[in-house]
């Protein structure tokens, strides 16, 4: 699969998807020799679970490769981790011709992407996505970012990797609440885009919560495809991309205000929850497909914030999002499952209407 990104080809890139991929790819890596030397990063638990091996494969192949490690957590998306890292490659003695190898979750992805992109003017970097979110989401399309305080992803830049790598074999050490957490995004695709995925998910629940390899790598490739055809029609968000926020806008908002207690992926679905209330309150969406997109996060114990904080908060935050214009908060609303359409203003009542409700849409 490739991620297309016309008219500047040269930037185009291939995803590779499949099992057992991780003990291949240090030896594909130094054959294709993206870098004449390699910074491996990794959170605390990526380095003791890949990294170490990685980087004794890269050696193995003859490459000069370090690890640059940093705690686990949402918190290390900072400034201040970004700056070590630099320093990181500095002491590592990488100079324009070493590549960064970005071995873990989403914030692995993020904050090494964004660092591969200031480093000496951008190096480049590989993506080698290890938790189901990274791999659905966050590993392609080439945002990368930290945030400022409480403000998600603020600073940051589109620069895209050379090449992503998606083993789906390591999904088997992620913990529950992170492997449900990645699913989120994966219903989002069948929201925003495709009713027959959305099918697929609904049937084959008890698979995909047992983690079944096969339904696994099908639910990730598709997810890809749909995230690499809506970034190659629009890299730098100026349309068609913004879909992909489909439930980010209230996700974030609250995911900022619980300070991160809460992951991405479980905001990211109680703001479809919002969403599509939202979109049923102010007339855009029959509550039945509501109600059909409830029953399947229910099923997935996903987005239920037993104790959200109130409206008026959330509403101000909302505000803080970067999609946000002078009119308030850019909305993406389900019109039905596998179409979405953007709302950007009129849309208060039915906003604040929706984080009042509890279930009743
Ligand atoms: P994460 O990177 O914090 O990983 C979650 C946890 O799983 C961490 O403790 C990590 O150490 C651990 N882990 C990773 N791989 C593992 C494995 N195979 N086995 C066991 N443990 C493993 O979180 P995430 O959910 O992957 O990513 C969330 C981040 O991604 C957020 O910051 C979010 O904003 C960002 N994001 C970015 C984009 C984008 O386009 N750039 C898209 C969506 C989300």
């Amino acid at each position: 699969m490739c991620v297309s990104l016309p008219p500047d080809k040269d930037r185009s890139y291939d995803i590779d998807i499949g099992r057992g991929l991780l003990a291949q790819t240090p030896g594909e890596i130094a054959a294709k020799g993206f870098g004449e030397a390699y910074a491996v990063v990794c959170d605390a638990n990526t380095a003791r679970l890949f990294g170490q091996d990685f980087v004794r494969e890269l050696r193995g192949a003859g490459m000069h490769a370090d690890m640059a490690v940093f705690p686990a957590g949402e918190a290390s998306k900072s400034l201040r981790e970004f700056e070590r890292l630099l320093f990181a490659f500095r002491d590592m003695k990488l100079n324009r011709k070493g590549c960064v190898i970005a071995l873990g979750g989403g914030v692995v992805g993020d904050l090494a992407g964004f660092a591969a992109g200031s480093y000496m003017r951008g190096i480049p970097f590989v993506q080698v996505p290890t938790t189901l979110l990274a791999q659905v989401d966050s590993s392609v399309g080439g945002k990368v970012a930290v945030n400022l305080g409480r403000d998600k992803n603020y600073c940051g830049l589109f620069y895209q990797p050379q090449k992503v790598v998606i083993d789906v074999s390591a999904l088997s050490s992620l913990p529950e609440r992170e492997f449900l957490s990645g699913l989120a995004e994966v219903v989002k695709y069948g929201v925003i885009a495709d009713e027959d995925f959305f099918r697929f998910f609904e049937e084959n629940v008890d698979k995909i919560l047992a983690r079944d390899v096969g339904v696994l790598e099908r639910i990730v490739a598709r997810s890809c495809e749909i995230k690499a055809g809506i970034v190659s029609q629009d890299e730098r968000e100026a349309g068609a991309r913004m879909i992909l926020n489909y439930g980010h806008t209230f996700g974030h908002a609250l995911e900022s205000l619980l300070d991160f207690r809460e992951t991405h992926g479980e905001c990211v679905a109680w703001g479809m929850r919002m969403a599509a209330r939202t979109a049923v309150f102010l007339g855009v969406m029959d509550s039945a497909e509501a109600v059909r997109q409830e029953a399947l996060l229910d099923q997935l114990h996903l987005g239920l914030i037993p104790h959200p904080p109130e409206a008026a908060r959330i509403i101000e935050a909302m505000k803080a999002d970067k999609k946000t214009s002078a009119k308030g908060a850019v909305l993406i609303l389900p019109e039905r499952v596998g179409a979405v359409r953007e709302v950007r203003d009129g849309a208060e009542k039915a906003v604040q209407r929706a984080l009042d409700s509890r279930k009743e849409a």
